[in-house]
């Protein structure tokens, strides 16, 4: 695991100030909750590394530590275990002796942990603040509305709701309830591949490009195939016909950091850097997928990387944090960020050393803090999406 800041440089520029206020501010109306209520440490405390190492130890087993994959080096130091966020729920309820889940992510994931996780776990979210700005564009008003277009349309018994990781735990209920079922950027093909057996149509929520990249690249459906709709617009934006005619009903949301790259990205770093392999995230737009040489989750980016021959040239189209770690994991090949200004997860940075260390220190005096936990009846509906999804074939 890396405990340093990276000495590699990926010729990035600094991030424009109004991506880095995205994570800033708690909104009430998002999934993400509201302000830490926490007395936290200075940021200048030169002991913080050695009270979250002391916190954690005094509580033993008692605590389980995940951090996803786009957190900073200094708390992904003190994580048990890393991986993306079904990787981590997975982990939390395979480990039933921790009473306390830490989890250094975002909300939704913290969420999707407590889900996963017996009652006697405990799911902590060192940041309240810390959300995510894709799961935020599908509410669960906004869903339920759509739904009543869908019927009135006619045609909602003939969609299946297919819903990725990245959303809330309203949003996962909402799919389990309509007979759908999760996906993570590993398993959307299969994902849409068993929703098309269950109905004519799906509606994928919330990452339009995840979904018609998945529809278009990997199934064979046409662009044409495909209509978005916008919970803003009256109806979506769309007209009954449009409705009755489409396959993929994508939802317009899309993640504020994949989103950034442009196909003006790719051709740059192809000119700059003859011979360089272009790998990407799913969830970039559609034509950065499509002219990229390599498309994957971030498990595939990591294995990609790993079984790549020394001397071998990349520029990696995801989130900052996670490029930089690779580059260092690899100084035999070169590796490059796609895009020349840093696109760090601002809500997942938020997440920062003396958050970590409140969170433990206050578990290590008893005072359980921060917890997320999901209803009981949204709990059962989106377990049952969740299980759908592990049941795929
Ligand atoms: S990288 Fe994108 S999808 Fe992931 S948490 Fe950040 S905003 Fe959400």
């Amino acid at each position: 695991m890396t405990t340093a800041q990276s000495p590699v440089d990926l010729g990035v520029e600094p991030t424009p100030l109004a991506l880095l206020l995205l994570g800033r501010e708690a909104d009430p109306r998002s999934e993400r909750g509201v302000e830490c209520p926490g007395d936290l440490p200075s940021p200048s405390d030169p002991d913080l590394v050695e009270r979250a190492r002391a916190a954690k130890e005094k509580l033993g087993d008692k605590v389980f530590v995940l951090g996803h994959h786009y957190q900073r080096d200094e708390v992904i130091q003190f994580a048990d275990v890393t991986g993306d966020s079904f990787k981590l729920a997975k982990d939390a309820a395979a480990k039933p002796e921790a009473e306390y889940i830490v989890f250094c992510g975002v909300h939704f994931m913290a969420e999707s942990a407590d889900i996963l996780t017996s009652d006697d776990q405990k799911v902590v979210l060192p940041d309240l603040a810390a959300g995510c700005s894709m799961a935020d564009m599908a509410t669960a008003e906004q869903v339920a509305e759509c739904w009543d277009v869908l019927t009135e349309a006619g045609i909602a018994e003939q969609v299946v709701p297919v819903s990725y990781m990245n959303s809330s735990a309203d949003i996962k209920a909402f799919t389990g309830k309509h007979g759908g079922t999760i996906c993570t950027s590993s398993n959307a093909k299969r994902a849409l591949d068993w929703a098309f057996e269950q109905g004519e149509k799906v509606l994928f929520l919330p990452d339009q490009h995840l979904g018609r990249n998945t529809a278009v690249r990997d199934m064979g459906l046409s662009l044409d195939d495909c209509v978005l709709y916008n919970p803003h617009k009256p109806n979506g934006g769309l007209t009954v016909e449009e409705l009755r005619n489409a396959k993929m009903i994508l939802w317009r949301g899309h993640c504020s950091v994949h989103g950034r790259f442009s196909l003006d990205s790719v051709n740059d770093v192809r000119e700059r850097i003859p011979g360089v392999n272009v790998l990407v995230h799913p969830e970039c737009k559609h034509e950065v997928v499509a002219a990229a040489d390599h498309v994957g989750s971030t498990e595939y980016i990591i294995k990609t990387l790993e079984a790549a021959p020394a001397g071998s040239k990349w520029a990696i189209g995801t989130e900052l944090n996670l490029v930089r770690r690779v580059a260092n994991a690899h100084p035999d090949k070169e590796v490059v960020f796609l895009d020349k200004t840093v696109c760090f997860c601002s809500t997942m940075n938020r997440i920062d050393l003396p958050h970590l260390v409140w969170a433990l220190e206050s578990l290590a005096e008893g005072n359980l803090v921060n917890r997320i936990e999901v209803d009981k009846e949204t709990e059962s509906f989106a377990k049952l999406a969740l299980e759908r999804m592990l049941a795929l074939p």
